[in-house]
């Protein structure tokens, strides 16, 4: 029985951070490595303060968490110190708690019921106690491999290797399918190896996962794009059932603010991903930050990524810039006695570190010099208005100007979907307005036999919604194989 009151007896605690001027000067995550036992202490005490409501908001509903983590089960076992159980509760709906642990912006606590009190000192510090259950288990040894005790004797081909499609990948070996995870780039991971950077998750996180899932027998071919490499021929003979975890990696361009085809000016994922690469040891990335002033477009997650990773570089200067007001927190809104997710986890990390950010400001034109290089922006005060159909127009505020230096300007407001690729024109699968893929109920896209999940189905989004959509699908495709399935399904397509 938890404590109803255990939140009136402690306030909330999120995970301590090392000090800035250290995590500078270095890549890794910007949280510090406790004592297990004073962090596990501390943990059960977090954890002390949920109520194990009877309606847990936080686990149920559309907002609280896609997968149906059992919060409040766990929570209790925390607080009881019930590690070994917790974990068992944890992995009982989400394949990679570690991953989510570290990046998901925890909509479940956005959904807790203490959020919505100024005087109940904000929600559960619900993600610090994922995070801390799922490090538990990997130190004592309580995640191992689980290896299916039949064989259905169906193969089953995922394309991609992100959150969305190692979740696929490792419930469907698990129900007794032999899966091959095709992956295009060198390594395994898709955004969670070249698109995150490692101070918000280090690599070695996901490759000790991966192990997991080599040992349970999932296989996996890098270096392989589908559709060229091997053919959809060959797919379509070889497998019984095709997932495609695509991502959607298309990055949303500004097409037409003067000054775009600038040198200098780049799309987020240009930057990242070199950046991402140096940390595996590839070299040093061919775009930098160094010695540079540096101008984010975008708000977002993608945004904060490439904030921390410029400011890392060694960037003069670092400034993000927002069209949308500034968030505001759950205590300053004192008109509103509910939650105002998801703004109030849109500050990060990298925001403590350096730099500035700027609310209700857009770009009128990028200026270059005489060699066709970005040296100065020219922004505007803006605000953000919809009309009827709900159309977005960005309105100018006045005709003032303000000139920012910027030698480097990373573009990274949003995405538009899947890319390009031979493998969709040869399967004959056309992309929506929204530029993913659809599919049907039961996850099935047009061409049979060929499911979709992830951000390819329902465009770029939140880690926790890739691992739903991939156990979902999951689900889908052993009831296409075997006429049935006991696997969970926690989400249905939208
Ligand atoms: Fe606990 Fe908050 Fe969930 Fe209630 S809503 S069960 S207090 S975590």
């Amino acid at each position: 029985m938890a404590d109803p009151q255990g939140f009136l007896k402690h306030s909330r605690s999120d995970a301590p951070k090392r000090p800035k001027s250290e995590r500078l000067q270095d890549w890794n995550e910007v949280y510090l490595e406790q004592d297990p036992a004073e962090r596990n202490n501390a943990v059960r005490t977090q954890a002390t303060r949920c109520m194990d409501c009877g309606i847990p908001f936080c686990h149920s509903g559309t907002a609280g968490c896609p997968l149906g983590n059992l919060i409040p089960e766990w929570n209790d076992l925390v607080r009881r110190g019930d590690w070994e159980l917790a974990s068992e509760r944890l992995h009982a709906t989400n394949n990679f708690p570690e991953f989510t642990g570290r990046l998901c912006p925890a909509p479940c606590e956005a959904a807790c019921v203490l959020a919505i009190s100024h005087d109940a000192g904000g929600a559960v510090a619900i993600k610090r106690v994922e995070e801390t259950i799922a490090d538990v288990s990997w130190e004592n040894g309580y995640v191992q491999p689980a290896q299916a005790t039949v064989s259905s004797g169906k193969r089953v081909a995922v394309v991609g290797s992100g959150p969305a499609g190692l979740a696929a990948a490792q419930q469907l070996t698990r129900a007794g399918h032999e899966v091959v995870v095709y992956e295009r780039d060198d390594r395994l991971g898709g955004l969670l190896r070249y698109g995150i950077p490692e101070f918000k998750m280090e690599k070695k996180v996901l490759d000790r996962r991966l192990a997991q899932l080599r040992r349970e027998g999932t296989k996996f071919v890098t270096g392989c794009e589908v559709g060229v490499d091997i053919t959809v021929e060959q797919l379509r003979a070889e497998f019984d059932a095709v997932v495609l975890a695509v991502g959607a990696l298309r990055g949303r361009d500004d097409k037409t603010t003067p000054g775009r085809e600038l040198k200098g000016v780049h799309l987020a994922m240009d930057h990242l991903v070199p950046a991402n690469r140096a940390c595996e040891g590839d070299g040093p990335s061919e775009i930098s930050a160094e010695g540079k002033h540096v101008i984010v477009i975008g708000g977002g997650d993608t945004g904060a990524d490439c904030y921390g990773t410029a400011t890392r570089q060694g960037a003069l200067s670092v400034t993000q810039l927002d069209q949308y007001p500034m968030p505001p927190s759950v205590r300053d809104d004192e008109r509103s006695p509910w939650p105002v997710w998801p703004h109030i986890l849109r500050t990060y990390p990298a925001h403590e570190e350096a730099g500035e950010r700027r609310f209700t400001v857009a770009v009128k034109r990028f200026v270059g010099d005489d060699d066709g290089h970005v040296r100065f922006i020219e922004l505007q005060q803006v605000r953000v208005e919809k009309d009827s159909s709900g159309r977005r127009s960005v309105v100018p505020l006045s005709d003032e100007i303000e000139v920012l230096p910027a030698d480097m300007v990373l573009l990274a407001i949003g995405f538009e979907g899947v890319e390009h690729m031979r493998l969709l024109e040869d399967l004959d699968i056309s992309l929506s307005t929204r530029g993913t893929i659809s599919c049907g109920s039961d996850w099935q896209t047009t061409a049979p036999g060929v499911f979709v999940c992830g951000d390819a189905h329902r465009g770029a989004s939140l880690v926790v919604w890739a691992i739903a959509e991939g156990r979902s699908v999951a689900n889908a495709v052993d009831k296409f194989l075997t006429g049935s399935s006991n696997l969970p399904s926690p989400v249905i397509p939208n």
